[in-house]
């Protein structure tokens, strides 16, 4: 984009000047081509002025209405050009102003010293003062050359692609202005109807010498535009017309003059022949300034049509940008980084709200499917962990509890006892085992069934529950015995404990499935831990308070302190 941006800054740069060139350019030409006009009424003001200078005409408003209509054109097109560069207020053309005044000057105290000579008769005029005022006449337009000289360069500069129209354009002006001399030349010999002076032969010599250089000067310079059927024909025309048949016209009163001075012509006569033929030249001067403006105004339109263009397309090709910008961002950008932070997500197993749903088919789409995908096996593994922690937590259950009476089974109790049994010893703490065995329950077996056997078991441990806290735990530790460790319990309270347990056993009234309603009684071994004892030794002893219990005649509680053996055992509550 930045490239492109690049690109289309250059091409506006480039564009610019050529819009600034041809926009300054076309008012430029247009004041070459006033400047030019101005410069051709000069010329012919002069001539007529010089050519009343040297006719005898004895009535002053006579001879001043014939030069009315040259001097009207004159101001004219002084005017015209004053407006025109008033109009732009260009610091350049200040100077120029001020030389198209001094111009003025000059010609109004040329027309005065022409209107008092015009007014005498011939004889009376003073050869000077005549001489004067030709001067004037010749320096009223040398004044202006240089008005033409700046407007042409003020022109070139605005556009230098116009150097070689302005070029042509003042040659065939010059062209005009020696091709009017050339006739001016010959003006007085023919008033006067005498033989041409030296002098004269070799101004008339010279200057038909510089129009022939000049005319091939500007077929030269037009050889570009030989193939426009105007320019060919007005080309042909002054070959033809006013190199030809207008200059061969002067050559003849020439000629004449060289020897007889009978030109056989007035001087009216000779401009109303030769002037017409001249019209090709103006006119040729016309059309290139034409062409050139044709060209300006072309590239001027042009260089804003692509400005526009350029704009334009830079415009659009900005918006295209940003709106691909904002597609790539919406359909592969967001895409993307949602897909990151669900990874994630599936990765750090978190919970995944919902996966964007695609719209489109393509490879983003295809994506998000595979993580539809990899959610959905994501959620089948999460539930099967669950299921087999859950298993495992029934199986560690299973393999704890016992499954008769769903106490702890002895395997628990020992591996659940020992914590029990080590806080005590590591802090010297109270605990109180009790070992219960059912009386004579063979006998149940034996009388009722082992079925009903069960029931009474379940029951028992049941009523054995209840005695149990919360930190105690309660364990089948045989087929119809049982284990209760007590932790915070002395050998008083423990006794008390089995006490309870007892009665309660004992009052019991076991009501079997069948119907039949049976009593049972249990008999306690109750000891203490007293700092020395292992889990083992303890239940060891226990073993012995309970087998004291079942030789003391059952139903009963013994107590079994530390090293006093079977002989020791006394306790009977
Ligand atoms: P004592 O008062 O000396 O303890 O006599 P007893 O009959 O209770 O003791 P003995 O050791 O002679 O018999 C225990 C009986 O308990 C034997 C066995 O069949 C029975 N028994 C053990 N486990 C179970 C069981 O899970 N279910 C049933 N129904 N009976 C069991
Ligand atoms: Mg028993
Ligand atoms: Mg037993």
């Amino acid at each position: 984009m930045l490239l492109f941006l690049t690109l289309t800054g250059k091409i506006l740069d480039s564009e610019w000047t050529v819009y600034q060139h041809s926009t300054e350019s076309i008012p430029a030409i247009r004041n070459v081509h006033l400047a030019l006009l101005t410069e051709e009424k000069l010329v012919i003001e002069r001539g007529i002025s010089n050519s009343l200078l040297r006719q005898d005409i004895q009535d002053g408003a006579a001879a001043l209405a014939r030069l009315a209509p040259a001097r009207a054109a004159s101001a004219q097109a002084f005017a015209t050009l004053r407006q025109s560069l008033q109009a732009q207020a260009s610091p350049w053309l200040a100077p120029v102003a001020a030389n198209v005044q001094l111009t003025e000057d000059t010609l109004a105290a040329m027309r005065k010293e022409v209107d008092s000579l015009a007014a005498l008769p011939k004889v009376q005029r003073d050869p000077e003062a005549v001489t004067t005022a030709v001067d004037m006449a010749m320096t009223a337009v040398d004044a202006f050359t240089p008005t033409v000289t700046a407007l042409s360069s003020i022109a070139i500069q605005a556009d230098p692609q116009s150097h070689g129209g302005i070029d042509s354009a003042q040659l065939a002006s010059s062209l005009r202005n020696i091709a009017g001399q050339m006739m001016s030349t010959l003006t007085a010999a023919i008033v006067a109807q005498r033989p041409l002076t030296i002098q004269e032969r070799y101004t008339f010599a010279k200057l038909s010498g510089q129009a022939e250089q000049l005319c091939s000067v500007i077929e030269l310079q037009l050889r570009g535009y030989s193939h426009k059927p105007d320019f060919k024909a007005t080309l042909e025309s002054i070959h033809d017309h006013s190199m030809g048949e207008g200059v061969d016209f002067l050559n003849t009163l020439y000629v004449i003059g060289r020897t007889s001075g009978d030109y056989g012509l007035t001087s009216e006569q000779v401009v109303a022949r030769y002037v017409p033929k001249m019209t090709a030249i103006p006119h040729l001067r016309d059309m290139i300034v034409a062409e050139m403006l044709r060209q300006a105004e072309y590239r001027n339109q042009w260089a804003r049509y692509i400005l526009l263009a350029t704009v334009g397309l830079a415009i659009l090709a900005l918006g295209i940008f940003v709106l691909l910008l904002r597609v790539i961002r919406q359909r592969v950008l967001r895409p993307i980084l949602e897909a990151t932070n669900l990874f994630v997500a599936l990765a750090g197993e978190r919970q995944i709200a919902a996966i964007p749903v695609p719209h489109y088919d393509d490879e983003i789409s295809d994506m998000m499917r595979a993580i539809n995908i990899l959610k959905t096996y994501s959620q089948q593994k999460k539930c099967l962990e669950k299921e087999r922690e859950q298993m495992i937590v029934q199986l560690r259950a299973a393999s704890d509890t016992d499954f008769l009476t769903g106490l702890l089974n002895r395997r628990a109790l020992f591996s659940q006892g020992e914590q029990q049994f080590g806080i005590a010893r590591r802090y010297r703490r109270q605990l109180a085992l009790i070992l219960m065995d059912v009386d004579h329950f063979k006998t149940v077996n034996d009388k009722y069934g082992h079925r009903a056997g069960d029931q009474v078991l379940c029951m028992v441990a049941e009523l054995s529950r209840r005695f149990r806290r919360k930190v105690d735990l309660l364990a089948r530790y045989g087929g119809e015995e049982f284990l209760l460790l007590l932790p915070e319990i002395d050998l008083g309270q423990g006794n008390a404990v089995a006490e309870k347990l007892r009665t309660e056993i004992e009052a019991c009234h076991f009501k079997l499935d069948g119907g039949a309603v049976i009593k049972v009684t249990a008999s306690f071994g109750v000891v203490a831990f007293d700092g020395d004892d292992t889990l083992e030794s303890l239940i060891a002893r226990a073993d012995l308070a309970l087998y004291k219990a079942k030789n003391g005649g059952r139903n009963m509680i013994m107590t079994s302190p530390r090293d006093t053996g079977l002989a020791a055992s006394d306790s009977t509550l």
